[in-house]
């Protein structure tokens, strides 16, 4: 599969300081910060520094130091938020996925029961 990257999608546009965010954590491969329009109490958005359109462009293509500072960022907001009665992680892929922004993110959603997993 060919993934060509939209350097103009918002995200990219987060991650060059054009549009602010509320960060919740940073490295130097990774930032989180909060989604714009939160489907539960704590809704926090992960996303990799780099050009990656989805999780399987990024899995695929993405180094292993950059997968490294992802999941480290997702582990570290997964402690900032405090997610012991549990958690969400979400990663909506092309058009069947219902992926809005083509900038591979992963959505953390936490603090009410989430029901089932998927709308039937
Ligand atoms: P997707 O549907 O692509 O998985 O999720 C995109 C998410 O990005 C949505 O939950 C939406 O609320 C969020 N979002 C869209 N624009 C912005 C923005 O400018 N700032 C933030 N923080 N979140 C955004």
């Amino acid at each position: 599969m060919e993934f060509v990257y939209d350097p103009e999608n918002i995200f990219a546009k987060i991650l060059r300081g054009e549009i602010p965010n509320k960060t919740v954590y940073e490295n130097d491969h990774a930032l989180a910060f909060h989604d714009i329009a939160p489907q539960a109490p704590q809704h926090v958005m992960v996303i990799p520094k780099g050009a990656y359109v989805s999780l399987d462009h990024f899995a695929r293509d993405a180094s292993a130091e950059e997968q490294h500072g992802f999941m480290k960022a997702v582990a570290e907001v997964c402690e900032i938020l405090g997610v012991d009665d549990g958690f969400r992680a979400i990663a909506n892929s092309r058009e069947h996925g219902g992926q809005e922004v083509p900038h591979f993110h992963l959505h953390i959603v936490s603090g009410r029961p989430l029901g089932p997993m998927l709308a039937r």
